[in-house]
């Protein structure tokens, strides 16, 4: 059985002392969730205090990018075994937006995988499509053509540490969620991708969540697809009413 994972990535968001006052609100109103796991990724200058903050509690502690190096002169670079340092159990890589304004391809993502991997983190892999993409019906191509070649030379034992997240670019940020029958066929097409290259028991394991204007209004209805295990939310993770409601999806 796979747990969801509901993940919360603030992009540009929150000072030390506003992601104090988040996280404070979502272990008050959290309540025991055994069912589901949590995950709330901050703007690097909040990790080491809201790590601190997390600490034994249901809540875990995700970065939102990460360099494919251990060190060296990579001047703004941050390693793996820093994110631990501080924390972190996962890492966002292969965020849209990053991709898009920061020069992200499959094969950076692909080495800042195995780098999360080799450093004891849990990537989220995101991928997806842009709204041109899918209205010329190339998404599915695309979105397993970014699955493979993020996914280069992962054995099916550091599989099971990887979380893969669908997150169609024209849904991210702009209010215009995929319905529920469309995210589940994407989320097949991942599956049926994640069989060819690793077998059926393996595929079965990894957790697929869906990515793009995820609220509190949409969230049961995309939960309750076979293939959708967890959600990646932006906006509606930065107010801690919003994000339980998500987090207490039916
Ligand atoms: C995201 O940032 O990954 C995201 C899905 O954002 P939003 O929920 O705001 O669409």
């Amino acid at each position: 059985m796979r747990i969801p994972i509901i993940a919360g990535n603030w992009k540009l968001y929150k000072t030390v002392a506003e992601g104090r006052e988040l996280v404070t609100g979502l272990l008050a109103g959290l309540g025991a969730v055994t069912d589901r796991e949590v995950v709330v990724c901050p703007p690097y200058t909040a990790l080491f205090p809201l790590g601190e903050l997390l600490a034994n509690t249901p809540i875990a502690l995700g970065a939102q990018e990460v360099f494919s190096e251990t060190q060296g002169a990579f001047t703004g670079a941050v390693a793996p075994q820093m994110l631990r340092d501080v924390g972190c159990t996962y890492v966002i890589v292969g965020h849209s937006e990053r991709r898009q304004f920061f020069g992200d391809t499959d094969a950076t993502v692909n080495r800042k995988l195995h780098a999360a991997l080799a450093g004891g983190l849990r990537p989220i892999m995101c991928v997806g499509e842009s709204k041109p993409q899918r209205d010329s019906g190339q998404a599915e191509p695309i979105v397993t053509a970014q699955v493979r070649g993020g996914l280069v030379n992962v054995s099916a034992e550091q599989l099971l540490n990887v979380v893969i997240a669908y997150e169609p670019i024209w849904a991210i940020g702009t209010g215009d969620t995929a319905t529920a029958a469309d995210a589940q066929a994407m989320h097949a097409a991942i599956r049926a991708t994640l069989v060819e290259l690793y077998g059926d028991e393996a595929a079965q394991t990894v957790r697929i969540q869906y990515g793009g204007s995820v609220k509190p209004d949409n969230v049961d209805e995309l939960m309750s697809q076979p293939d959708i295990d967890g959600a990646l939310v932006g906006g509606a993770s930065l107010k801690a009413d919003s994000f339980l409601r998500i987090i207490h999806f039916q």
